[in-house]
């Protein structure tokens, strides 16, 4: 079940204290409109009853989804309380892991992106593996520069990736089906014992095949 845990905060634009929720477990299934809070960045939003500052609280958190099989280990990178992480290993009473895709993403770009991947019912390592597909050669000479790729949702049914440079969405490419599909078979091949599915992942995915 999602397990909240209320924390006090002093606000860093006026220093008055307000309270902000945590939550240290997301039991989606339990709970599906934390989904597209999650999404939104709506749940790691604080935001001062006093005079209405907003920021991002990053926490550890752990995700799982009954509907979809996955488990999502947050763990920011820039975290200091590890102390108060649900782990997986309380999950295993519960649930039969065994069935399950476990992930451990650091950032929470990544954490929401893998939300919105798992949610849709498909696979993130061949989404990363279309992004290393389709990431521009240095010599296809674009017109924008960026830093990473991130999968998104347009609409109720379209899917695109958007090159982001500085936290801005610079330019985007929409994904086909059929590229899915062929990326699906590929990565078929890769077993399921890695829990850091990324770029990285995929260049070794790459050069391996
Ligand atoms: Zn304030």
């Amino acid at each position: 079940m999602t397990s909240i845990f209320i924390s006090s905060l002093n606000c860093p634009s006026c220093g008055e204290v307000s309270s902000f929720e945590r939550y240290d477990r997301i039991d989606v299934s339990k709970t599906p409109q934390f989904r597209t809070s999650l999404i939104d960045w709506e749940l790691f939003k604080f935001t001062c009853s006093h005079c209405g500052h907003q920021i991002i609280i990053d926490y550890p958190t752990l995700y799982v989804d009954e509907e979809n099989k996955v488990i999502i280990q947050y763990l920011p990178s820039n975290c200091s309380d590890l102390g108060s992480v649900s782990s997986i290993k309380k999950v295993a009473v519960e649930l039969d892991i065994s069935k399950y895709k476990y992930r451990v993403v650091t950032n929470l770009e990544d954490f929401v992106e893998k939300v919105q991947i798992f949610s849709e019912g498909m696979d993130d390592k061949a989404i990363e593996f279309m992004k290393y597909l389709k990431s521009p050669n240095e010599d296809e000479d674009i017109m924008f520069s960026y830093e990473h790729m991130v999968f998104t949702k347009e609409g109720s049914v379209a899917y695109q990736f958007m090159f982001i440079n500085q936290k801005e969405a610079v330019a985007s490419l929409n994904i086909s089906r059929e590229l899915y599909l062929e990326s699906l078979e590929e990565v078929a091949e890769a077993g399921d014992s890695e829990y850091v599915i990324d770029n990285g992942w995929a260049e070794r995915f790459a050069c391996q095949g």
